[in-house]
């Protein structure tokens, strides 16, 4: 296959009735799209690549509600391609916020002239594969049609955000708004009645980054979740050279541990050690002020409805200590869920915002919101005049993202029709009945959910380009899994999840939050060693299981 010259002049800017050729079309800008997009160029492709926002960020663009920070330290929040970018960019502290994170993919952006490909402001609406000239037929709302060999979604586990059905919800006369379309303008929160509805990983940043400054802040929870406290230090030069200096071992590091992270599990088994060096462990753990205790502790915590116990009555215990009011606090400890069987957050005062006069939680258990109304929100006992309501309530994950786009594979096969039934991909990297399409943090890879993001999206894209190198070379021009290998990847993804807590657990890791999604884990849960080494073994095989012609 030889790369065909891009027709469409202008990128950069909305189109009107254009039409182009690419090699590869990229559908997102973000952490994913912009690695896709570099790696791919360098296998001389002509790519292109086009977001609906107006900026590259994907997540870190959408997400920039206040207190919108990461949960992973920076040193493994990063690009591992270019010893240059590694060396030229100075993080600024542990864990960013989403201005510094969105400030680094400007960067890439720039220092690899990466905008020059990237159409904004468009959103892809269509993608219809034809099995006669091999290619996806892309249309955009700007009315541009792509057509493309190869088509690559980037779009991120968590962009399609979810706002629930509530009664009135048009009428409310103040100002309603969801934290993943926050107003880049920023939203004028000072001396307001605000209301927040949802205690995720989203909820706890607003609530305790917004608290100080509000009249009176309503926090409506229905379920209340576990978090650890951040520490979050700034970084001067020594610190970064420290960083760097390390920076061989972390980029090996985080290959190899389950979750994507730098450092490895305990290796004593839960049980095996005496109480006193149980609770030590625990203690050192969450002194480290990160997702340590959660992804680099005791893995059995995943699966041993003991082990999961006593760890969750140990973080009840350090919830408990922060909360003044005993009342209180028996509703914002969890006591439905095991820690860690849902995404944990980390938090950075977010339970002491609680013994403040001026906030007030509603436990949605026990009254339940009936309406929005033009002044507020009405529960079962009564209504809450406020001016801003704020909806942290969370993403259609895994899949919403595609299936807002209409889809079409093979003899027209809808994928949004046949995921309303069952969600299917081989390892989350393609779809059988769609050729030629490459998913990345689709469901049933660790990127969907269970890892860091960006080491196991990372991996996903150089698997990409190296399949597509391998189809380029070949003089390939078409590729899907077998239905066999989907069936059987789908069958071990079963197995494993089967013996987690996590997959016994409602959230959006197992499609619940989400009224008729099927419910099936949606991130692999194997980890990311015996990902990748499945991954590397389809490859070492000629793409065993796939077919290709
Ligand atoms: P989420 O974890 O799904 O939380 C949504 C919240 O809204 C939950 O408390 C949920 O209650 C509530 N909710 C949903 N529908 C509701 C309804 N109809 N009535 C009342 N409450 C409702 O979403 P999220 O907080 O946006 O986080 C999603 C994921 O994004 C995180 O798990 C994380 O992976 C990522 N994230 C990461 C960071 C970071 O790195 N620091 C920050 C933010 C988000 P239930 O629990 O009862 O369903």
């Amino acid at each position: 296959m030889s790369a065909v010259p891009a027709t469409a002049p202008g990128h950069g800017s909305p189109a009107v009735n254009r039409s182009a050729t690419v090699d590869a079309l990229i559908i997102g800008a973000g952490f994913t799209g912009l690695y896709q997009l570099w790696s791919l160029r360098k296998l001389g492709l002509n790519v292109r690549v086009v977001d609906a926002a107006s900026d590259v960020g994907g997540t870190w663009y959408w997400n920039c509600y206040p207190g919108a920070r990461t949960d992973s330290p920076s040193h493994i929040y990063q690009y591992w391609f270019s010893d240059e970018l590694l060396a030229d960019w100075d993080w600024k502290q542990r864990y960013v916020d989403h201005t510094e994170s969105s400030a680094y993919f400007r960067h890439v952006a720039d220092r690899f002239d990466l905008r020059r490909d990237i159409t904004f402001n468009s959103r892809v609406d269509s993608a219809r594969w034809d099995e006669s000239a091999r290619r996806w037929q892309v249309t955009t709302s700007t009315g541009e049609t792509i057509a493309a060999r190869f088509l690559i979604t980037a779009l991120g586990p968590l962009s399609a955000p979810v706002v629930p059905p509530f009664k009135g919800h048009d009428r409310f006369k103040g100002r309603l708004v969801h934290t993943a379309r926050w107003p880049r303008e920023g939203v004028d929160l000072k001396g307001k009645r605000v209301g927040v509805i949802g205690t995720g990983a989203t909820g706890i940043q607003v609530i305790q980054t917004i608290a100080p400054e509000v009249a009176s802040l309503t926090v409506f929870q229905r379920t209340a979740n576990y978090a650890v406290p951040m520490i979050n230090p700034t970084y001067g030069e020594a610190e970064r050279a420290a960083m760097r200096a390390r920076y061989p071992q972390t980029r090996e590091a985080i290959w190899t541990t389950f979750v994507g992270f730098d450092e490895a599990a305990e290796s004593s088994p839960y049980f095996s050690l005496t109480p006193e060096q149980r609770r030590a462990t625990l203690e050192r753990l969450w002194a480290d002020g990160s997702l340590r205790i959660w992804v680099a502790g005791f893995m059995e915590l995943l699966t041993d409805a003991a082990v999961s116990e006593e760890i969750s009555e140990f973080v009840r215990e350090k919830i408990r200590a922060r909360i003044r009011d005993p009342k209180l606090a028996a509703k914002l400890v969890p006591a439905d869920h095991g820690f860690g069987t849902r995404r944990v957050p980390l938090e950075n005062g977010y339970f002491d915002v609680y013994n403040r006069d001026n906030v007030s939680l509603v436990d949605l258990r026990e009254t339940p919101i009936v309406e929005i109304t033009e002044t507020g929100i009405r529960t079962s006992a009564g209504e809450i005049a406020l001016d801003v309501i704020i909806l942290a309530t969370g993403f259609d994950a895994g899949t919403g993202g595609l299936t807002a786009i209409d889809i079409r594979g093979t003899g027209g096969r809808s994928l949004r029709s046949e995921w309303k039934g069952e969600v299917r991909t081989t390892m989350g990297l393609q779809i059988h009945g769609y050729p030629n399409l490459f998913t990345t943090s689709a469901p049933y890879a660790p990127a969907a959910a269970f890892c860091n993001a960006p080491t196991c999206l990372q991996h996903q894209v150089q698997w990409i380009t190296e399949c597509i190198e391998h189809l380029v070379k070949e003089g390939r021009t078409r590729m899907e899994p077998a239905a066999e290998t989907e069936a059987s990847w789908l069958a071990h993804h079963d197995e494993l999840a089967a013996q987690t807590l996590v997959a016994k657990t409602r959230s959006w890791y197992t499609g619940a939050n989400i009224e008729g999604k099927p419910s099936r884990l949606l991130s692999y849960i194997g980890g990311l060693p015996a990902y990748r080494e499945a991954c590397s073994e389809v490859q070492r095989k000629g793409y065993a299981g796939f077919e290709l012609a």
